[in-house]
């Protein structure tokens, strides 16, 4: 994603995005692996688990920490080191909202499947250059 747009997620919930962390520890220190289309989605997130986390950290006597969001087969992943089920299920409903989301510039999107497999807008899979019908062996 957009080094600005990451910037924005990392400086509004810093103790959530260890960017300086150990690699072995957590991903994010590589960003956030996915396109700008999906920010909106993140930050909704991010504002709704506000609450969530906060429970679960006094309950739980230990510190919330998103480990990597990524994109894999045009879905978007989030793993984190703790939770609970009202934090999961939220996450849950993110990854909903990115798997009809353009991943590119946030229109309304669908899964795509050709050589690669991404959620795009019409217009984005398009540019894309997706090759329907085609079959899989004559794709690079
Ligand atoms: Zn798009």
């Amino acid at each position: 994603m957009d080094k600005a747009l990451e910037q924005k997620l990392i400086e509004r919930w810093p103790n959530w995005f260890n960017t300086e962390g150990d690699v072995r520890d957590t991903a994010m220190p590589r960003g956030f692996e996915h396109g700008d289309g999906w920010f909106d989605i993140l930050w909704r997130l991010c504002v709704d688990l506000e609450p969530l986390v906060a429970e679960f950290e006094q309950a739980a006597g230990c510190q919330f920490e998103i480990l990597q969001v990524k994109e894999k087969f045009g879905e978007l992943r989030i793993h984190v080191n703790h939770a609970n089920d009202a934090i999961r299920e939220r996450i849950g409903v993110a990854k909903e909202e990115a798997y009809r989301t353009c991943e590119v510039c946030g229109q309304p999107g669908q899964r795509r499947e050709g050589g690669w497999i991404k959620t795009l807008c019409d217009e984005h899979a398009g540019a894309h250059g997706e090759h329907q019908g085609s079959p899989e062996f004559e794709q690079q």
